[in-house]
């Protein structure tokens, strides 16, 4: 069970769940993925699949299973795709947006379970435990505060299509992060098939981009390339990719404020300047 705890001043929370501590990889024995086909049955038993075949067996094409080592009481995994070792940048645009519509379908399914949290770990440096790509949906108890940041005005665009726009928030915490904003009204959970390919275009789009930053900063590319994006998918949705270029230390933990040596226009100039290699591998 999840254990919510809050300081005296019951504004900060914190969760404490035993569970996580023995997860995949981390207790020393011998691996064996458990996200890769044929392996199904590592995993708990599924509970949505895009793609053919029987439940719990091959022949799927992106996976929905609860979370072995969940943090919330309903915590759930999306395996993005039968690739070990393809990350979202690698991935073929149909596939992203299968993604993308996993997301919407679990969002759609838990919306009245509790405050629905979508996101993901890219590399062991950005907190994943496995290198397998894949994101996960947790669900708070509606009495659970958050600290989500709230949306913040476009400013700083780095590209546009149809149905989203892509920029720097002048109140970026994190170098180089990246905020995805829908054009339309529309809400995340009732994003229509156009809506679901764009962003799924300028998501693949953006990371890359932040890939080739890392990889042409000596700098940065000492380790290797991580992130972390997620979806508010409330009012005002967006979504959010935080690379992990630089880490958060003592400042940062003593007083709460965050450093950002890159400044959201220079970021953004950088991103919009820089020509993204686009050769998907699946
Ligand atoms: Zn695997």
């Amino acid at each position: 069970m999840a254990d919510y705890l809050s300081d005296l001043s019951r504004k900060h929370w914190m969760v404490s769940n035993p569970k996580r501590l023995n997860r995949t990889g981390m207790d020393g024995k011998s691996f064996r993925c458990p996200f890769c086909p044929g392996n199904e049955e590592d995993t708990p038993p599924e509970v949505y699949r895009v793609g053919e075949g029987e439940a719990n067996k091959s022949g799927w094409e992106v996976r929905v299973v609860p979370n072995l080592f969940p943090i919330t009481d309903i915590h759930e995994v999306v395996i993005h795709s039968t690739s070990h070792d393809t990350n979202i940048e690698g991935l073929a645009l149909p596939q992203l947006e299968k993604i993308i519509r996993t997301y919407i379908n679990r969002f759609n399914f838990h919306k009245h379970e509790g405050k629905v949290y979508i996101f993901s770990n890219q590399s062991l440096s950005s907190g994943a435990s496995l290198i397998h790509s894949h994101s996960q949906i947790s669900v708070l108890p509606q009495e659970i505060p958050t600290d989500t940041i709230s949306s913040q005005p476009v400013e700083n665009i780095i590209e546009q299509n149809n149905s989203f726009v892509s920029y720097c928030p002048t109140y970026s915490e994190w170098s180089y992060e990246v905020w995805i904003k829908a054009l339309g009204q529309n809400k995340f959970e009732s994003l229509n098939e156009t809506e679901v390919k764009d962003l799924a275009a300028i998501l693949h789009l953006m990371i890359n981009k932040l890939k080739k930053i890392h990889g042409s900063s000596p700098r940065f590319s000492k380790k290797e390339f991580g992130y972390n994006f997620y979806v508010y998918p409330y009012d005002s949705w967006y979504l959010r990719i935080i690379p992990r270029f630089m880490e958060r230390a003592g400042f940062e933990l003593s007083t709460g404020i965050m450093v950002n040596s890159v400044t959201a226009e220079k970021a953004s100039q950088e991103l919009r300047d820089i020509t993204a290699d686009l050769h998907p591998v699946l």
